[in-house]
C-alpha cells in the first residue's frame, strides 16, 4: 500500500515580518534629523535680517523661540501642552530631563497671567496619551494573563497625522534633541513595567511574547511566541502517517462526518500527535507544528537513532518544563507506535537545519520475486548494483503532487542479502531522495536500473524499514 501523504504546510514568515516591522517601531531613531528641521523652518526665515542664531541650522521666531528659552516653554504652555510633553521638549537635556510640572511653575511665576492663556486641555503633541500610560500597561497584563514569559517585545502604532504634528511642533518649538512622542511613550511604558514585581526584559529579537497597541483605541494585540524542541523519532507501527492528516471524506471540519466518527482524521495517530499532544497539554499551549527531516511512507518503519525532526509548540503558557519528564510522557503515550530518546529546546531557524539536510539513509527491504532463480545467481544479480547510480522518473504514485523529472541517485552499498523461498530482504544505503520501494519493483520501467531489471523477475515490495538516518 502506497499511500502519500499531504505536504507540509509553509511557515507563515510573511505574518512574523510584518509584526518584526511594527513591533520595532517604538525604537525609531531618538536624535531627530537636521534635514528635516531645514525643510520644515523654510517658510518662517524670510522676515529677520539681523545677525543670524544658528540652532542648528533653522531661524528663529523671536517670539516664540525653541525651548528652553522662556519664551518657547510659555509659547508650548499656551499650546496646551501636558506635563509629560513639556518634559520632553522643554529641556535643557543636560542630564535627567527635569520635571514637566517643575517647569510650568516656573513658567507660571515667571507670568502670572500664563495660566489664563492655554488654549485647550488636550496636548496637542500626545492628545493625552501619557494619562493611559498605566492603562495600557493594564491591559498588556490583562491579555498576558496565565502566560508564563520573560522576554517581550514591545511596538506602539500611532496615527499618522498625530506623529507628523508632534514632530512638526517639537521641531519648531522644542528643545534641540527633544525624545519624539513615539520613542518617549513607549519609553514612559517600559519604565512602568519595570517597576512592577513581575521581571520582564525588552527585547528586540526572539521575545517570549510581541505586544503591539494601537495608541488610537488602546487595543492590544499580544503574540505569544513558540516554543521548538528538537529530537528523534522511531516510527515503530506501518499505520499510522507522520504528520496529521485530515478526514478525506469532511476534509478536517468533523462535525457529524461518519467516515472519521467526528475526529476530522483519516488517521487517528500520527507522529505528529502522539509527540506532540502529551508536550502540548504539559506546556498549556493551543496547538504544534511537526518538522521532520524528510517523511516515511505509513507503511514504512524507521529506526535507528531515528528521523530527526523539530516540534513548533504553538502559544504555550508555559515556556520552561524538564525534559527528561516530557521525553517520558511522550513514550508513554506512543507506546509501542512512536519513541523518543531525548529532547532538547531549539531555535526555529533548527526547522530549516533539519528540512535542508540531505542525509543518505540505509533501509531494509523485504519483496517477493516472481519467479526466482538459484540463491547465488540472485545475489550476485543484487550485488551487482551496488555502486551504481540509478535514473528514477517521478514515481506514479506522487506524480499528482511532484515535478515530473529524472533523479539521479547513488545506491551506496547492498549488504546482508538473504533469500528464503521467494522472499528476498537486504540492507541498502543510498543517497538522500531515493525512492527505494521503485528501486525495487523499477516502477514499469520508471526507475532504471531496479532490482527487478538485475534480477529479470517481478519484484513486489512485503515491506520496508529504515533502518537508519546518516544525520550528524
Ligand atoms: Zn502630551
Ligand atoms: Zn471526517
Amino acid at each position: 500500500m502506497a499511500l502519500d501523504e499531504p505536504e507540509d504546510r509553509v511557515v507563515e514568515i510573511d505574518e512574523e515580518d510584518e509584526w518584526q516591522l511594527y513591533a520595532s517601531a517604538g525604537y525609531a531613531a531618538i536624535e531627530p534629523s537636521f534635514e528635516e528641521e531645514e525643510a520644515e523652518s523654510k517658510e518662517e526665515e524670510v522676515w529677520f535680517d539681523g545677525d543670524d542664531f544658528d540652532l542648528g541650522g533653522k531661524s528663529v521666531n523671536w517670539d516664540a523661540p525653541p525651548c528652553p528659552a522662556p519664551l518657547g516653554i510659555a509659547h508650548v504652555i499656551k499650546l496646551g501642552v501636558c506635563d509629560h510633553c513639556l518634559s520632553r521638549i522643554g529641556g535643557p537635556r543636560i542630564s535627567e530631563s527635569p520635571s514637566g510640572s517643575a517647569i510650568r511653575s516656573q513658567a507660571y511665576e515667571r507670568d502670572i497671567e500664563l495660566s489664563t492663556k492655554v488654549l485647550q486641555d488636550i496636548c496637542p503633541l500626545c492628545e493625552n496619551l501619557f494619562e493611559d500610560v498605566d492603562n495600557i500597561v493594564d491591559r498588556v497584563f490583562e491579555s498576558l494573563s496565565g502566560v508564563e514569559f520573560s522576554t517581550m517585545q514591545f511596538g506602539i502604532h500611532l496615527p499618522k497625522d498625530l506623529v507628523q504634528e508632534e514632530d512638526r511642533i517639537r521641531t519648531k518649538y522644542g528643545a534641540p534633541g527633544s525624545n519624539p512622542l513615539k520613542g518617549s511613550i513607549v519609553e514612559a511604558i517600559h519604565n512602568n513595567i519595570r517597576k512592577l514585581e513581575r521581571k520582564v526584559d525588552f527585547v528586540k529579537e526572539r521575545p517570549d511574547v510581541m505586544v503591539l497597541v494601537d495608541g488610537l483605541t488602546l487595543r492590544v494585540d499580544v503574540d505569544v511566541r513558540p516554543v521548538f524542541l528538537y529530537g528523534r523519532y522511531r516510527k515503530l507501527s506501518r499505520e499510522i502517517p507522520q504528520t496529521r492528516w485530515p478526514c478525506r471524506a469532511c476534509r478536517g471540519r468533523s462535525e457529524g462526518c461518519e467516515s472519521c466518527n467526528g475526529s476530522g482524521l483519516q488517521y487517528v495517530d500520527s507522529v505528529q500527535d502522539l509527540i506532540g499532544e502529551p508536550v502540548k497539554q504539559a506546556l498549556d499551549a493551543d496547538d504544534t507544528s511537526f518538522h521532520g527531516m524528510g517523511r516515511e511512507d505509513i507503511d514504512v518503519r524507521c529506526l535507528g537513532s531515528g528521523r530527526p525532526f523539530v516540534l513548533e509548540i504553538k502559544r504555550p503558557r508555559k515556556r520552561a518544563y524538564p525534559l527528561s519528564d516530557l521525553v517520558k510522557m511522550v513514550n508513554q503515550n506512543g507506546t509501542s507506535k512512536v519513541e523518543v530518546d531525548t529532547l532538547e529546546w531549539c531555535n526555529k531557524s533548527k526547522i530549516n537545519n533539519v528540512k535542508q539536510s540531505r542525509s543518505e539513509k540505509s533501509y531494509t527491504i523485504r519483496f517477493r520475486v516472481g519467479e526466482i532463480g538459484k540463491e547465488a545467481d540472485i545475489i550476485e544479480a543484487i550485488q551487482s548494483l551496488s555502486g551504481q547510480t540509478i535514473e528514477q522518473e517521478t514515481p506514479k504514485r506522487v506524480s499528482h503532487r511532484r515535478a515530473a523529472k529524472i533523479r539521479k541517485r547513488k545506491l551506496v552499498s547492498i549488504e546482508n542479502i538473504q533469500v528464503e523461498d521467494q522472499e528476498v530482504q537486504l540492507t541498502l544505503r543510498c543517497e538522500a531522495g531515493t525512492y527505494v520501494k521503485e528501486l525495487v519493483h523499477s516502477d514499469d520501467g520508471r526507475t532504471n536500473p531496479s532490482v527487478q531489471s538485475a534480477i529479470g523477475s517481478n519484484c513486489e515490495v512485503i515491506w520496508l524499514d529504515v533502518e537508519e538516518i546518516h544525520a550528524e
